[in-house]
């Protein structure tokens, strides 16, 4: 039997304010097991697997552990959910067991997700289903596959007991969640409204301390602070819209400021390309469509930089300018690299006008022929490498158009091989398609039949290239399989 090293031996939150955090133990729960272990993550950090795989290993990552007095901790944070402000959520089923060091000595926080109630759990149960950890495994390794930054999964397991969702019972689950850093916007917020001032400057010293050291010694290191937040999370949302993404509750407190895309609940890839999809169950406005993001992502920094005024400058009207400033970097960011990135997909570097029309057309032709956005970036990188173009026509509606629309791009294409590179590197093959995702909860919820699981989580580790055996996973549902809302309730 391997001997046990718990590699988790920091506990960086302990230095925030106390209001910022309860000390809490897990649950106990009643048979944990585990469901999957992310070996390929473990060795991403330098660590064994052996110490997970052990009973004692398991029995801590469930919440049965024997935890120091100070840590595990639950966080508190505040949040404006659908644009509606809760001055308190927190963390309502999650503890932070705390930190591991990777392989390059940096901290990276290790929580369950799913682990009991809290203090912050309100009418919740604290617990998560089954489903809802296969969920957030596969999409945050798929995530992660993309090379988008992210949140990870560590682990799942089984509680071994049953949870109440929709008036039925069903299989209790565990994610063993691992990032960066969990310090939300709605963190920001909740330190704001209950100690002012210097609450906000304990939590954006934390913030610059331990991941934007690049602003540490400038003299404006609050407002540079914004602005390097604004900038990651422009470069995070717009890599989740060029891949079709679309978060789905894009809530303050959903929203991590190192720019990892943090909280998968019904998040999801399209499939057919619309501006204005939306996946969610109770997204009924289409506030988070996948064409309101970016513009959300503006307003969730806005709520955060209005927490930071009071470090900008003493005067208000000059704290709210260098705010407007600093956001100002987020919008031209955004801007910059979706545009960029969306040329990188169509292979198109020239900058003259005739080839700014044809960029700006492109995702409304998609639309409007109804195209799956995946399968289409994949068949026109394959085609831009001398394929032939019957598969990439076939995708339109009306082939005449698809004539035009392929002709026009062939003379507009760049065919050298760095413009190449960079259009496969900017198209995956490979997306976890929700039918897919769906069908593997069901195999794990319902017969405790992992095998669609393991062959996706697998699969979408190299999105970019496809083996022949997993071709089946880049097909579109068919109209049956079409998943058309995903829910929260997990
Ligand atoms: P979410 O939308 O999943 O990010 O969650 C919003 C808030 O609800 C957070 O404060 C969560 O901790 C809390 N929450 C979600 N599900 C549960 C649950 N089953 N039990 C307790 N709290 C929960
Ligand atoms: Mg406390
Ligand atoms: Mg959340």
């Amino acid at each position: 039997m391997a001997s046990f090293e718990n590699p988790i031996k920091h506990q960086v939150y302990l230095s925030l304010p106390e209001d910022m955090y309860s000390p809490l133990a897990p649950r106990r729960v009643e048979s944990p097991s585990l469901l999957a272990l992310n070996k390929a993550l473990l060795d991403e950090y330098g660590l064994s697997s052996n110490w997970f795989e052990d009973a004692k290993g398991i029995h801590f990552l469930a919440g049965n552990g024997d935890y120091d007095d100070e840590s595990p901790v639950t966080m508190a944070y505040a949040g404006h959910q659908f644009g509606h402000y809760s001055p308190l959520l927190g963390d309502g089923r999650a503890h932070m067991l705390g930190q591991l060091q990777n392989a390059e000595g940096e901290y990276v926080d290790v929580q369950l997700k799913g682990s009991g109630r809290t203090p912050y759990s309100r009418g919740g149960d604290g617990r998560a289903t089954v489903g809802a950890v296969v969920r957030e495994y596969l999409i945050s390794e798929a995530m992660a596959g993309l090379g988008i930054p992210t949140t990870r999964t560590l682990a799942i397991l089984g509680t071994g007991e049953s949870v109440m969702r929709d008036y039925q019972m069903v299989p209790g689950g565990i994610q063993v969640r691992t990032g960066t850093s969990h310090i939300r916007v709605g963190s920001f917020q909740y330190a704001y409204a209950t100690m002012g001032k210097d609450g906000v400057q304990a939590l954006a010293d934390h913030l610059i301390e331990h991941h934007f050291a690049e602003v540490a010694s400038r003299e404006d290191k609050y407002p540079a602070l914004l602005e390097a937040v604004a900038v990651r999370q422009a470069q995070l949302i717009s890599q989740w819209m060029l891949v079709g993404f679309i978060h789905g509750v894009m809530n303050t407190d959903n929203m991590s400021l190192v720019g990892e895309t943090i909280d998968f609940g019904p998040c999801a890839f399209m499939d057919e390309f619309k501006a204005k999809k939306v996946f969610s169950s109770i997204d009924r406005d289409g506030r988070y469509a996948w064409d309101q993001q970016a513009n959300i992502g503006y307003w969730n920094l806005s709520r955060f930089a209005e927490t930071l005024l009071p470090l900008f400058a003493d005067d208000s009207d000059e704290a709210v300018k260098i705010a407007e400033d600093k956001l100002q970097t987020y919008i031209v960011t955004f801007q910059e690299l979706f545009q960029k990135g969306l040329m990188a997909k169509l292979a198109i570097t020239a900058n003259s006008k005739e080839a700014d029309a044809f960029v700006n057309q492109a995702l409304p032709t998609l639309e409007s022929e109804r195209i799956d956005f995946t399968l289409f970036f994949d068949a026109l990188t394959r085609v831009a490498n001398g394929e032939e173009e019957t598969e990439l026509l076939s995708l339109f509606d009306n082939q005449e158009k698809g004539q035009v629309w392929i002709s026009e791009w062939n003379s507009l294409k760049d065919d050298s091989e760095s413009a190449l590179k960079a259009m496969r590197e900017a198209n995956p093959a490979l997306i976890a398609r929700n039918h897919q995702v769906e069908k593997a909860i069901e195999g794990a919820m319902e017969r405790n039949d992992f095998a669609l699981f393991h062959r996706l989580s697998e699969a979408l580790k190299t999105p970019y290239t496809v083996s022949e055996e997993n071709r089946d996973l880049q097909t579109p549902p068919a109209p049956e399989e079409r998943v058309l809302r995903t829910f929260c309730g997990t």
